[in-house]
């Protein structure tokens, strides 16, 4: 519609409609494990206000379709985050916020408790370098998967064969250490 009020036609393929609505509408579940939780949460509230970009905290995996690990992944957490995955419905995508859940981040040598990477137990599609990441890293990480999204099939998914941040190198997570 133009400023006539005249209304026009748009024409788009239907894959690119549903990409588009689906990468503007990522509903998060509300999840975190450790101190980078701190930081989803400022990136949910009002100074950075996550919802201008349709990205909206559901209470239940079955709501969601992402899942931010944000933390340290503990042996024992381990289980429970596998189960909240597998209760999200496809598609549904993962972004490993932080050192600890790229790879081990502080404990990654001595940390006995602690699984050194969460893509040990579920795929991870963007990973947020930073002990802990700044919101606006965080903010960087959805842009990343919007991206991901926008190349993706809809319905058959290619989730292999689309862009996606590299895992940081294990020398980034132990600079971030000293
Ligand atoms: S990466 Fe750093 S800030 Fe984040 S959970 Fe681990 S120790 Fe805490």
């Amino acid at each position: 519609m133009d400023k006539s009020g005249d209304t026009g036609v748009i024409l788009i393929r239907s894959e690119e409609l549903l990409n588009w609505s689906r990468e503007k509408s990522l509903w998060p579940l509300t999840f975190g494990l450790a101190c980078c939780a701190i930081e989803m949460m400022g990136a949910m509230a009002s100074n950075y206000d996550l919802e201008r970009f349709g990205i909206f905290p559901r209470p239940s995996p079955r709501q969601a379709d992402i899942m931010i690990v944000s933390g340290t992944v503990t042996y024992k957490m381990a289980d429970r985050i596998r189960r909240l995955y597998e209760q999200m419905a496809e598609p549904r995508y993962v972004i490993s916020m932080g050192s600890c859940s790229n790879c081990g981040g502080p404990y990654w040598q001595h940390g006995y408790h602690v699984v050194k990477g969460v893509d040990r137990i579920i795929p991870v599609d963007v990973y947020v370098p930073g002990c802990p990441p700044r919101p606006e890293a965080l903010i960087d990480g959805f842009l990343k998967l919007q991206e991901k999204i926008r190349t993706e099939h809809p319905l058959l998914g290619t989730k292999e064969s689309v862009l996606s941040d590299d895992k940081p190198a294990e020398s980034d997570d132990l600079r971030l250490r000293s």
